[in-house]
């Protein structure tokens, strides 16, 4: 099956239906068995994650169904739901290590996955040491004995440069640590980071796969090796996922591919518009030809979303709130793979601990939605305006 038709037909099942096309939203907290054999005989199936229905936290034929079309395009052997993508990297963290281990974090992860591990993690003895995301095998020199975890984000959703993942990957393993990557930029539609060697993928479904920013959700999909130890992890720590959220990421995810190609579109030619511009230093952006990712970009990924940072050579807080406040069709608001274009400053310099970043900050981070771009392009060029006439 072609990807674009797995979109459409991934955990479809008409038997479990009924012959409804969408799979119903089951609200369920206890399930009812007819007699103590088979409470006892489903009980321990369900525990171990078969999709066996138990009881609602530990999902329903609404959660499987999304669970099974994630499995189907990302591949691996299964896929863990989660209230949100914090929760989705939290889980992969927790039920990677122990007291006494070390893990290796991406400089460019999400803010919130170093605070859990420069927080919790820390409290519960356990060493996290961050890498420069462009480190490829280079990164052999920084495990240790007790490293378990390599934690990827690719690109970096602030800064975007796109990690070496089956170099890192091999490494790892041969060292002994899984290998995690936070794939929410790309969508399983774009990149399957298991195929590039990776145990774990990470997906906040918040973004493109919910895709219409009215549902908070997460996804993990592992290696069968690296299942069990994921699966005692959210048995600990309870993680329930509500069944009105779980459908409406599945009825986002069946148009997955078409908004996507239609943002990388958009994307592809306000970046192009953007690169050109006397305010604009550099674009982050992998699918430029001269973005320094491209080459990894155009080996290991199928596409390029709708998300990109912007540099610009002079700015203010003051400037960039001119440009940004302006705007007419860009909202200003975090989170993103919504339908519509958002914009929002960016400033990972204080963020950043393995490699500096010196670039003038604030710089901007543009969503590019399925709007005509057109329209994106006027409004940008008014913004640029409002941001030069307020640095003079
Ligand atoms: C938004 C985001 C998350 C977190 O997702 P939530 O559902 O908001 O918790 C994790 N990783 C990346 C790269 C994100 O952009």
């Amino acid at each position: 099956m072609k990807k674009d038709t797995k979109v459409i037909r991934a955990g479809h099942s008409k038997k479990r239906n009924a012959g409804v096309v969408n799979t119903p939203v089951y609200h369920a907290s206890t399930v009812v068995f007819d007699t103590i054999a088979q409470l006892k005989d489903v009980g321990p199936r369900a525990l171990k994650g078969e999709k066996a229905l138990f009881y609602g936290r530990l999902g329903t034929p609404t959660h499987w169904t999304l669970e099974e079309a994630i499995t189907d395009l990302a591949g691996g052997a299964d896929t863990i739901l989660t209230p949100s993508g914090v929760a989705a990297c939290a889980l992969t963290i927790l039920g990677c290590v122990k007291a006494g281990d070390h893990v290796l974090v991406s400089d460019s992860a999400y803010e919130p996955t170093r605070k859990l591990c420069d927080g919790l993690l820390k409290d519960f003895g356990v060493e996290t040491g961050y890498y420069d995301p462009c480190i490829g095998g280079g990164i052999a020199a920084l495990m240790r004995e007790n490293t378990r975890l390599v934690f990827c984000e690719s690109p970096g959703s602030h800064t975007f440069e796109v990690q070496d993942i089956p170099a890192i990957a091999k490494v790892a393993h041969a060292r002994g640590a899984k290998v995690a990557i936070d794939n929410t930029w790309a969508s399983p539609v774009f990149c399957r980071p298991l195929d590039l060697g990776a145990d774990i993928s990470i997906e906040a479904g918040t973004k493109y796969i919910c895709g219409h920013s009215d549902a908070v959700i997460g996804a993990v999909t592992a290696t069968a090796e690296a299942l069990p130890d994921l699966r005692r992890a959210v048995l600990a720590l309870g993680y329930a996922v509500g069944p009105d959220d779980v459908y409406l990421t599945t009825r986002g995810l069946r148009t997955l591919s078409v908004r996507l190609a239609r943002h990388q579109e958009n994307a592809m030619k306000v970046a192009l518009w953007l690169k050109d511009r006397p305010e604009v230093k550099r674009v982050l952006y992998p699918a430029l030809p001269d973005d320094p990712g491209h080459a990894l970009w155009k080996r290991d990924f199928q596409g390029a979303s709708g998300l990109m940072g912007v540099l610009l050579h002079r700015t203010s807080p003051a400037a960039a709130a001119a440009l940004i406040e302006g705007m007419e069709f860009f909202a200003l608001g975090f989170s993103w793979g919504g339908f519509e274009s958002l914009i929002a400053p960016s400033a990972p310099k204080t963020i950043r601990t393995a490699v500096p970043w010196t670039e003038a900050e604030p710089g901007l981070r543009l969503h590019i939605g399925l709007e005509d771009p057109a329209d994106l392009i006027a409004d940008l060029e008014k913004g640029f305006a409002r941001l030069t006439a307020a640095l003079v």
